[in-house]
């Protein structure tokens, strides 16, 4: 087994029927993990997808809109990873914000993930399944600012700091904890900004790699960090971005 291995590893992704999430769950199973495709909806391309490439995966409904929905997931099932990766975006002028939009993301994208990854945690160490590995999805909007998007951009924030007080508390405990910032990367959550020519041909004159990141270039770093070979990275936000944060 090559230090990349996840053989033998049981997986939960979460939002894993499409976009970057599903991209994180092949690229899971390709290198042998057992994923679980957990979305608010089915998540059949995605497991016909490993399957096909040979892999084991199996679906699992779950709204995160309700942010305890993943309590009972867990226990007793072997799990030893988790990739928070649901997410929502709400736009607005912050003048004109309503608190619908702000409880909305925020119930998504931060409480649900924190409560999603004790429930995930507290199996782990029940049932002796660590080594084990959470890797949170950030963005970009975890260390820049935005406009007309506060509640994204304060719950990818928290998304940060989850990520190195949970490290904090679980490294000694044999769970690392680490989160992936995504650039710009293709998929339906940007296909308004793709189609704007204007903002498309700013974004990528910005960006040093350029071109648009590729769910995939996600999905082979989310399995990087649930390795073996990324056992002594604890806390850490990676920039997936083609270099935009560099600039
Ligand atoms: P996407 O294609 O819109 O995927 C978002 C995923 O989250 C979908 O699977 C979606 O399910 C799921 N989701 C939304 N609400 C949910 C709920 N209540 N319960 C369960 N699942 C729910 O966008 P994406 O770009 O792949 O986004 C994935 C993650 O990457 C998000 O956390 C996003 O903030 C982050 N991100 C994306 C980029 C980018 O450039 N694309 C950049 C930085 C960060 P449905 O299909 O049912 O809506």
């Amino acid at each position: 087994m090559t230090p990349f291995s996840l053989e033998g590893r049981r997986a939960l992704v979460t939002g894993a029927n499409t976009g970057i999430g599903q991209a994180i769950a092949i690229s899971l199973a390709a290198q042998g993990a057992q994923v679980t495709c957990a979305g608010r909806r089915d998540c059949a391309q995605t497991i016909a997808a490993i399957r096909d490439a040979g892999g084991e995966a199996e679906g699992l409904r779950l709204d995160l809109a309700d942010p305890m929905a993943g309590q009972g997931v867990f226990e007793g099932q072997g799990y030893s990873i988790l990739v928070n990766n649901a997410g929502i975006i709400r736009r607005e002028d912050s003048l004109d914000f309503t608190e619908a939009d702000w409880d909305a993301v925020m119930d998504v994208n931060l409480k649900a993930l924190f409560f999603t990854t004790q429930a995930f945690a507290r199996a782990a160490l029940e049932g002796g399944t660590t080594p084990a590995a959470v890797v949170n999805i950030a963005s970009l909007l975890s260390f820049q600012g935005g406009i007309r998007v506060p509640s994204y951009t304060a719950s990818k924030h928290g998304v940060a700091g989850l990520t190195k007080i949970l490290a904090n508390e679980w490294a000694a405990k044999g769970i690392n904890v680490n989160a992936i910032a995504p650039g710009y990367i293709a998929t339906n959550n940007t296909e308004a900004l793709r189609a704007d020519g204007a903002r498309n041909a700013a974004i990528l004159e910005r960006i040093p790699a350029g071109r648009w990141g590729e769910p995939h270039d996600i999905g082979a770093t989310a399995a990087f960090l649930c390795s073996p070979a990324a056992r002594y990275i604890h806390g850490a936000v990676l920039n997936v971005d083609g270099g935009w944060l560099a600039r």
